[in-house]
C-alpha cells in the first residue's frame, strides 16, 4: 500500500467545542503521523481561495464564512492509504449518514460545521498541503 500524505483540518467548530485532542488521538491511534501541525485563523478571501473548487454550489458564501469565523487546526498526515483512511475516520459529509464510530457520526450536529476536513484526492492533498505549509515547516 502507498505511503500517502493528506491534509486535515479541524474546522472552528471542532477547535471551539474543544474537540482538538479527541480528534488528533483518533488519527494517532489509527496509524497516521502527524508530519506538521500549526493553529491559524483564516480570513474570508483565504477561506474563498481554499474552498474555490465549490463556488458554484448554494453553499459556497455560508461555508466559507463558517471556516473563516474563528481558528482551525490544520495538519499533515501521514501513513498508508493516509487519503482513505483519514476519510475513512472522518466519515461521511452529511452526519447523518456517517457510519457509527466516525468523527462526524460522533460529534457534528450540522451538514455544514462537521468539525473536520481531508482531502479527498492524491491531486488535491497535494494542492491543500501547499496552500497551508511551506517545505520548512514540513518535518
Ligand atoms: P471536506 O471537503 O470539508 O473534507 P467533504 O469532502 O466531505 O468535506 P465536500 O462535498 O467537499 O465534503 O463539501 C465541503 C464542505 O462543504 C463540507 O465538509 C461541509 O462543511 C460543506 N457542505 C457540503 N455540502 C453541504 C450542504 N449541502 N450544505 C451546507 N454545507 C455543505
Ligand atoms: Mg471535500
Amino acid at each position: 500500500m502507498p505511503i500517502e500524505q493528506t491534509l486535515s483540518l479541524i474546522k472552528p467548530d471542532g477547535v471551539a467545542r474543544g474537540l482538538i485532542g479527541d480528534v488528533i488521538g483518533r488519527f494517532e491511534k489509527h496509524g497516521l503521523k502527524i508530519r506538521a501541525m500549526k493553529m491559524l485563523h483564516l480570513s474570508l478571501d483565504q477561506a474563498q481561495a481554499f474552498y474555490a473548487v465549490h463556488q458554484e454550489r448554494p453553499f459556497y458564501d455560508s461555508l466559507t464564512q463558517f471556516m473563516s469565523s474563528g481558528p482551525i487546526v490544520a495538519m499533515i498526515l501521514e501513513g498508508e492509504n493516509a487519503i482513505r483512511v483519514n476519510r475513512d475516520l472522518m466519515g461521511a459529509t452529511d452526519y447523518r449518514q456517517a457510519d457509527p464510530g466516525t468523527i462526524r457520526a460522533d460529534f457534528a450536529r450540522d451538514i455544514e460545521a462537521n468539525i473536520v476536513h481531508g482531502s479527498d484526492a492524491p491531486g488535491t492533498a497535494k494542492a491543500e498541503i501547499a496552500f497551508f505549509f511551506n517545505a520548512l515547516e514540513q518535518v
